[in-house]
């Protein structure tokens, strides 16, 4: 097998810059799960989507979606089958390793104002230092009101950041392992160093207090109830000489959403309905009401059945055990860097197209989600028949390490599900990459599956 980029005319070329950029776009402006929604729900909207709560009846070639507390999304395109025939799903996730500011984040010290964080996800943390970062999120206020926040994004913004030790100074923090060389604890972003003259004790963070009142009306107190999330700060970009590749913040895992949003909104008329679902709280477990775990989707089918014609408990359960589902998550992308983590027939590479893992887990498969040969082989028809390319993999050599998805979470409803997704490199970096041929080859591929799987 060869790279997509071999069998690439000029024509597909243009197309899949085309796409490239408006996904760029995307992760450039949908960097937190609340952000991601926002942005979803900006596009079904523009595609001809309803709000599902404003929908009263179901038919046919319907568009709708559902948002569950702005972290969730769920859209789906009516089919002409009956909903207990069960759905075509293609499910990513939106929430992305970063660091979350505290419930009591600011402090000073020495004449320094800082913010302390709780990392989110799995992180190496020296990375996340001495690079230039944005803050973003909600402030949530007793009088109901919310205060969106966006610092470090604009060029006439500042930003913030993680001090790293200089290397003058470092012989003891350069002999301890990679896990320890920046402990969580020292994740403190700096955020000021002006005093407020008029003050006694504790003058930059009250000069840095004023200026939140001042600009965003917002009280110390207040932090209590917000959720600022420290990310990367800047755009997607153009990644390599020739542009083939993309390097952004949070590729994992909104380049499958992106791309499984797309294929929902782009296949029309199909036979058994489809549906893409855009999930938070993947990278710590799934957990909570806006996890995969929550019971949002099956609610939300609940009400697709009800709207269609009619709900019942049994009706529920056969429509979810007679769904098929792509859980459209990220795989380990080769790195010529780090060649000895994987084993070479069971590798995804970069450009290659659209990757199928069979199981995840760690360890002797431990905590996989397995698909069936049986559904595999529909699957590998549907990409075949389209002329999507494919490549297969598992995350690493045995015994290597490991990882999982939302995958085994929807099996549970006693579902077909299949790992498939994009390759990536430097994952949960600050900055992670992908190939342009590989985001455009999903795109494709989720379409063939929502479009023919029957
Ligand atoms: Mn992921
Ligand atoms: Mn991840």
């Amino acid at each position: 097998m060869k790279s997509i980029w071999y069998k690439t005319n000029e024509d597909a070329k243009k197309k899949m810059f085309a796409f490239a950029d408006e996904y760029k776009d995307f992760i450039s402006k949908g960097k937190t799960e609340r952000e991601a929604v926002d942005v979803s729900v900006a596009l079904v909207e523009k595609a001809g989507f309803k709000n599902l709560a404003s929908v009263e009846k179901l038919s046919p070639g319907d568009k709708v979606y559902a948002v569950n507390m702005n972290k969730d999304i769920v859209a789906f395109v009516i089919g002409k089958k009956h909903l207990t025939e069960g759905l075509n799903i293609v499910g990513a996730h939106i929430d992305s390793p970063r660091l979350d500011l505290k419930q009591n984040p600011l402090y000073e010290d020495h004449e320094l104002a800082l913010l302390d964080t709780h990392y989110y996800g799995g992180v190496k943390k020296y990375q996340w230092v001495a690079t230039p970062m944005a803050l973003h999120g909600v402030v949530c206020k007793t009088d109901g009101s919310k205060v969106n926040i966006v610092i470090g994004e604009e060029d006439s913004d500042p930003v913030v950041g993680i001090s790293d030790l200089l290397i003058h100074l470092s012989s003891d923090q350069m002999k301890k392992t990679g896990a320890t060389v920046v402990e969580g604890e020292d994740l403190n972003v700096l955020v000021g160093s002006i005093p407020d003259t008029s003050e006694e004790k504790d003058a930059v963070k009250k000069a840095v207090l004023d200026l939140l009142k001042d600009k965003y009306g917002i009280e110390e107190r207040d932090f209590i109830s917000a959720e600022i999330e420290v990310v990367p700060a800047g755009k997607a970009r153009d990644y390599g000489l020739d542009r083939s590749l993309i390097m952004g913040y949070g590729h994992d895992d909104r380049v499958c959403a992106f791309t499984s949003l797309k294929a929902v909104m782009d296949v029309k008329d199909p036979e058994r309905t489809t549906c893409a679902i855009l999930v938070d709280k993947e990278e710590v477990g799934s957990v909570g009401a806006t996890g995969m775990h929550s019971a949002f989707f099956a609610n939300t089918i609940m009400e697709l059945l009800d709207k269609s014609d009619r709900y019942c408990e049994m009706r529920l359960r056969r429509t979810l055990a007679n769904s098929k589902m792509l859980s459209s998550d990220v795989a380990a992308g080769f790195d010529p860097n780090y060649p000895a983590v994987n084993e070479l027939k069971n590798t995804a590479f970069m450009g290659y197209g659209l990757v199928l893992t069979k199981f995840t887990g760690r360890g002797g498969k431990g905590g996989a989600s397995d698909a069936n040969p049986e559904f595999i082989a529909e699957v590998r028809k549907a990409l075949d028949d389209n002329e999507v390319q494919f490549q297969t993999a598992e995350i690493g050599k045995v015994d290597q390490g490991g990882g999982g998805t939302i995958a085994y979470i929807c099996a549970n409803y006693n579902m077909q599900v299949l790992d498939a997704g994009i390759a990536v490199q430097n994952m949960h970096a600050p900055w992670e990459v992908v190939s342009k041929a590989d985001v455009y080859e999903a795109y494709l591929g989720y379409k063939a599956f929502l479009k023919d799987i029957k």
